[in-house]
């Protein structure tokens, strides 16, 4: 059983707690490696890698600096097959998914933002005045399981370009990516300490680098609860906190709009990554006079698509659930639906028998907006349906929400851009519109603080600068 050493300032090192933790093959339950429990012994010794690397690399010249994240995109493109498999094994999504999606997504993004870099203004004059953007110092990179490659290439892309160096930690239900990527930096030869890798648990090496002092910005991605914890952590010396968090995302069908589009979007939304999406549509608002012909289409459109087995295979959509705990908390959410008079309109049963996490996707109707199951992120295939009066009544019920990430409208072209603008969320979708690589993506509200992507993503990790002259 292979056994993984940590990433400091360049080589592969022993943690100095001596532990180990197990990564599991969710499909299948069994152990597919063992990965180092970092201590604050070895937190201390990451961040002051980091931070002795620096000042040099935030002197280094943009251009070099951009060279070597194209030498990383490479790796990553040379790699891409070996990540895929990876990914596959240790979070359980559909092969199609980690190589049509997962992967070519951190890809793209790369590009974009290489391709972009030179609008980026790291200087500007004001009068006499010389302002420049340049890194901050350390950033701690915290991420969450659900896109193991790509939550790390949003943080440390932006990150890297901007003069910072990080130490990122990634998800103890999928590490291995991570790893992989630590040896993609390692060929890239990044000079040491740019890039640390610590694993092990969040609650303890994830908060003890979320607190050190000598960490300038915590870069977090994951649940609301955490990312809300991390202001006590972030104010004990004034540091910048960029958050990604949750989302319970309204997709609103309105009257006259393309149905058949509607119900597809919806649904994939639960049966992609197993619904376990932050930015998944998993409220699907319909005019009260369609709900019925709604019902029968999202059943049709259901039954024609789900095939729920094996990830490896090429024509599994749906895998398992990443971990035993995560299928616990869609069960328990089934539970809570049904306590809640909420109606099976498909799935519903629970567990599938079969080895690994599996979880049968499930879409609720008779859901009203004041259920949990309509307020809370499950962060599964469940997907509840609520029907609306009037177009307002829909805006109204989208907003009803403690968080802000993403939304949909499906309807005819003027209307449906109307209320896109009224809705208060950092990204929607009208009909057609596709995800650019560029433009922004993060939360109103609970659903995070900053922006990544693209420039607005280099902008979240600078320190401005005036000097008078
Ligand atoms: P999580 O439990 O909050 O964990 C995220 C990361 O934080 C993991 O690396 C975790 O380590 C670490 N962590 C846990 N407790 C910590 C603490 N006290 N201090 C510092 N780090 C800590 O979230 P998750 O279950 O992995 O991911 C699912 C959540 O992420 C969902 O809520 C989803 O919406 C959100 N998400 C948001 C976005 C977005 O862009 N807005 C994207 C994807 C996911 P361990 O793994 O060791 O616990």
């Amino acid at each position: 059983m292979e056994k993984h050493q940590l990433f400091i300032d360049g080589k592969w090192q022993e943690s100095l707690s001596g532990q180990f933790s197990e990564v599991i093959n969710p499909a299948t339950e069994e152990v597919l490696a063992q990965v180092s429990k970092a201590n604050a012994a070895d937190v201390e010794k990451a961040v002051a890698s980091a931070k002795a690397a620096f000042t040099a690399w935030n002197l280094t010249p943009v251009a070099e600096r951009a060279a070597y994240v194209e030498k990383l995109l490479a790796g990553i493109e040379a790699k891409q097959e070996q990540l895929v498999a990876t990914i596959v094994a240790e979070l359980g999504c559909s092969y199609t998914f980690a190589s049509q999606v997962q992967v070519p997504l951190s890809m793209n993004e790369m590009r974009a933002t290489l391709g972009a870099l030179d609008q980026f203004e790291f200087e500007t004059t004001i009068g006499d005045a010389l302002v420049i953007k340049e890194g901050a110092g350390v950033v701690a990179c915290v991420t969450p399981w659900n896109y193991p490659l790509n939550q790390i290439q949003r943080k440390i892309t932006p990150a890297l370009l901007a003069g910072n160096t990080v130490v990122v930690k990634p998800a103890s239900d999928t590490p291995l990516t991570a790893l992989l990527l630590a040896e993609i930096v390692e060929e890239a030869g990044l000079p040491a300490g740019v890039f640390n890798l610590i694993t092990g648990s969040g609650s303890e090496a994830g908060d003890y680098l979320a607190g050190h002092p000598d960490v300038a910005i915590v870069s977090f991605t994951g649940s609301t609860d955490v990312g809300k914890g991390l202001y006590t952590k972030a104010a004990n010396n004034v540091k910048k906190l960029v958050l990604e968090l949750g989302g319970k995302s309204a997709l609103i069908y309105l009257p006259e709009g393309d149905l058949d589009s509607a119900v597809k979007k919806a649904v994939d939304t639960i049966l992609n990554n197993q619904g376990q999406t932050c930015s998944a549509l998993t409220r699907l608002l319909v005019p009260k006079s369609e709900e019925e012909a709604v019902k029968e289409k999202l059943k049709a459109y259901y039954e024609s698509t789900v095939v729920i087995g094996d990830p490896t295979k090429a024509d599994t959509m749906v895998g398992p659930m990443v971990s035993a705990n995560q299928r616990q908390t869609v069960l328990d959410y089934l539970e809570i639906a049904r306590n809640e008079g909420a109606e099976v309109l498909v799935g519903g049963s629970g567990i599938i028998d079969r080895p690994g996490f599996y979880v049968e996707p499930t879409i609720f109707v008779n859901v009203s907006n004041d259920m949990r199951i309509a307020r809370e992120e499950i962060f599964g295939p469940v997907l509840v349906v609520i029907p609306y009066e009037t177009v307002e009544e829909a805006i109204e019920i989208a907003n009803d929400s403690p968080y802000g990430l993403s939304g949909a409208v499906v309807g005819p072209e003027a209307k449906a851009r109307q209320v896109a603008i009224a809705l208060r969320t950092g990204n929607v979708y009208v009909n057609d519109g596709a995800r650019n690589p560029l433009a922004p993506f993060g939360g109103y509200k609970e659903s995070g603080i900053g922006r990544e992507n693209g420039l607005y993503g280099v902008e979240d990790y600078v320190e401005i600068k005036t000097i008078f002259m």
